[in-house]
């Protein structure tokens, strides 16, 4: 697979262009940004692990059947993906109140939901990602009726896998963020996209209740990238 022109750099990965026009290089960097953006910095090797932790979660999720991009993981830094039309919709999967929501609704940080709840937000930096209604969605065209009813039966079944697999790892899975984009070779079929990582998720160990995301970077709570790699070993990928 030769790697050609660089498309696009986002915060945390560079998308390059292949000799096949439907797939693409995904680069993982060490960057690191909170609070959409405000806060800037770099966790060592960050890019390393979130390749491989980010890898064995898409390769189980196709193994069960749920559509990614992920195709294969190239290099330290690199994984081939198939192209995509990102959703601008993030889908955040909850199964206990934490963050944002814990902030908005006043429940207790790691109060365990009754069953887990889905919410949308818009990407938009320059509106700081706002909470979407599913009606916001269709009527302002950023997904189909379909395609959200995809993406929320699909967000289910991530959910049972990621919970079953963190669960077996001593690993609450707290909260994590889905993109979801269509093929660009066949734009009717949706597909899991992007990330899946500490970046992305908020994980905290089963027996002590340590942060092992980004929230170590988030709230300044020191060793982030010793974290990271908690995960990794835990994953049997070191
Ligand atoms: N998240 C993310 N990207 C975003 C917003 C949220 O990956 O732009 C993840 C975040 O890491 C957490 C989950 O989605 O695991 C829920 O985030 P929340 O809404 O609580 O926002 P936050 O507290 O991160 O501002």
């Amino acid at each position: 697979m030769e790697k050609r022109d660089q498309l696009y750099e986002g915060k945390a990965k560079v998308l390059f262009s292949t000799d096949d026009e439907n797939k693409l290089i995904q680069y993982f960097k060490d960057d690191a940004t909170a609070f959409n953006g405000v806060k800037k910095g770099q966790i060592t090797d960050k890019g390393v692990l979130n390749n491989l932790i980010s890898a064995r979660l898409m390769g189980l999720l196709e193994v069960v059947g749920i559509p990614v991009h992920f195709i294969e993981r190239l290099s330290e830094r690199e994984q081939l993906v198939r192209r995509v039309e990102i959703v601008p919709v993030e889908v955040v999967v909850r199964n206990r109140a934490a963050g944002s929501m814990s902030k908005r609704l006043g429940i207790k940080e790691g109060t365990i939901l009754p069953r887990p709840v889905v919410e949308f937000y818009l990407k938009s930096d320059e509106l700081d990602d706002p909470l979407i209604t599913l009606d916001h969605i269709e009527v302002f065209n950023w997904a189909s009726h379909d395609e959200v009813d995809q993406m929320i039966e699909m967000s289910h079944r991530v959910n049972d896998v990621l919970l079953g697999y963190y669960a077996n790892i001593g690993i609450h899975l707290i909260d994590y963020k889905l993109e979801f984009g269509r093929l660009s070779n066949d734009p009717d079929t949706l597909v899991l996209a992007d990330e899946i990582s500490p970046d992305s998720c908020r994980l905290w160990d089963m027996k002590t209740g340590k942060k092992l995301d980004k929230d170590r970077f988030r709230r300044d709570l020191g060793n982030v990238e010793e974290a990271y790699q908690e995960v990794v070993d835990r994953m049997g990928l070191s």
